[in-house]
């Protein structure tokens, strides 16, 4: 099988190329790239008009796979990935059972082999069961696949056992992932802590619970020498810390959310359950400083976070719901509107996307050299669509973004040289 995608705009980041170029993928791999290349092939995608890019990238995702199916499952949540034009998603263990050892994560790979749509890297747990108290078998999680370690949905609070689990995890090269909270400093917030937390008369969640956690687990990776990526940094606070360890030469990366970098906590006037996600929506100044962190280079990549939950999780009153929304299918077009509206260029928003997730997790893809594994996302920067919930092809529909007009999508998504997904019409 092979496949020539002409007269397209080449974006690849990684390898600092933004041309006109022509892709020949052959037997699933990047064969040669060029100009007017002339060479048969099984199937020739006309990319006139279209970006041409390394296959997305999104290192936080929750699947619900094994478990809590009803949400989502591998199916349906790599449909909605390649709808969003990923070819790989970096998956969340807050499973059930927890993705704690060998045995869950074979699961999800063999089920990813089986019904997945694209490349699925497991991410276990730091801890058993997510208890914060014994570390999981690391070494033999690494070896076999496993692409980082996260208790996320929670932080680890014991700091003793996260040094352990920074030190521990050093020689194997996965990063250890913090979700970042001071649980004592949510105490029972929902909100941002603020203003609008204020007059709806909910209790808010301050900065300083995301700031001290993250200042927390950046001095560990500092004195361990293990790898620190921070999920969803969503504060001006906790953006100046990782910056400032980055410059003392701590290994930290971290990433930042769509909806951190598109809403403030102003989309929960109308108890919108949609709105609600931890960490929370902030204030007018995070949100500001994110878009600073993804322009210098701060924030290395963006990720969805992508949270599907029933109807019934999300249709209740506002302290009571669950937090998360789906982002898979979101992510592309919210991001090139940071490029409409100046805030990174073009190649910086596809860098977000691609070599900057693939480095963080130290994934293969990203690239669209030649030798390489043929992951590739074809877009229609000019396509203007119209969220509607129902028809996202994730299994749960909790958006806030349902109704917005977007601009840009993935026409086609192309894993490992085969098309994955193509949009009609
Ligand atoms: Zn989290
Ligand atoms: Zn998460």
């Amino acid at each position: 099988m092979s496949l020539l995608i002409k007269n397209g705009r080449v974006v690849d980041p990684g390898n600092d190329v933004d041309a006109q170029l022509d892709l020949f993928i052959d037997r699933g791999i990047i064969a040669e790239t060029g100009a007017g290349l002339e060479l048969e092939a099984d199937e020739v995608v006309d990319a006139a008009g279209k970006l041409v890019v390394p296959g997305l990238i999104d290192i936080h995702v929750h699947l619900r796979d094994p478990g809590l199916e009803y949400k989502e499952d591998i199916a349906s949540g790599t449909l909605a990935a390649v709808a969003g034009g990923f070819t790989a998603v970096a998956c969340m263990p807050n499973t059930q059972p927890v993705n704690d050892n060998l045995a869950v994560t074979r699961y999800i790979q063999a089920r990813a082999g089986e019904v997945g749509h694209c490349r699925v890297y497991p991410i276990a747990a730091i801890t058993r069961g997510l208890k914060g108290e014994s570390l999981t078998e690391m070494g033999e999680l690494s070896e076999n696949g496993v692409v980082g370690f996260s208790d996320d949905g929670r932080p680890v609070e014991n700091g003793s056992v996260m040094r352990r689990a920074l030190e521990y995890v050093r020689p194997f090269g996965a990063p250890i992932i913090s979700h970042a909270e001071e649980l004592s400093l949510v105490g029972d917030g929902v909100m941002n802590e603020g203003f609008v937390a204020t007059e709806l008369g909910l209790k808010g969640i301050p900065w300083v619970a995301e700031d001290a956690m993250i200042a927390r687990d950046v001095m560990l990776a500092e004195l361990t020498g293990g790898r620190l990526h921070v999920a969803h940094i969503s504060t001006r606070g906790g953006v100046e810390i990782v910056r400032q360890a980055k410059k003392r030469g701590v290994r930290v990366t971290c990433e930042a959310t769509p909806h951190h970098f598109t809403l403030t906590d102003e989309a929960v006037r109308g108890y919108d359950t949609n709105a609600k996600m931890n960490p929370p929506l902030r204030s007018e100044d995070d949100l500001a400083a994110i878009r600073e962190g993804l322009a210098d280079g701060t924030i290395d990549a963006i990720a969805t976070d992508h949270a599907p939950h029933h109807f019934d999780e999300k249709n209740v009153e506002f302290n009571l719901a669950l937090n998360g929304i789906v982002g898979l299918e979101t992510a592309l077009p919210l991001t090139l509107k940071l490029v409409e509206e100046k805030v990174i260029d073009l190649k910086r928003a596809i860098a977000l996307l691609t070599c900057g997730p693939a480095g963080a997790l130290g994934l293969a893809g990203g690239s669209l050299a030649k030798g390489q594994p043929a992951d590739v996302t074809v877009i229609d920067p000019d396509l203007e669509w119209t969220v509607e919930p129902e028809k996202l092809h994730s299994r749960s529909k909790n958006s806030p973004f349902g109704g917005w007009r977007m601009k840009g999508a993935a026409v086609a998504t192309i894993v490992g040289g085969n098309v994955a997904f193509r949009r009609e019409g």
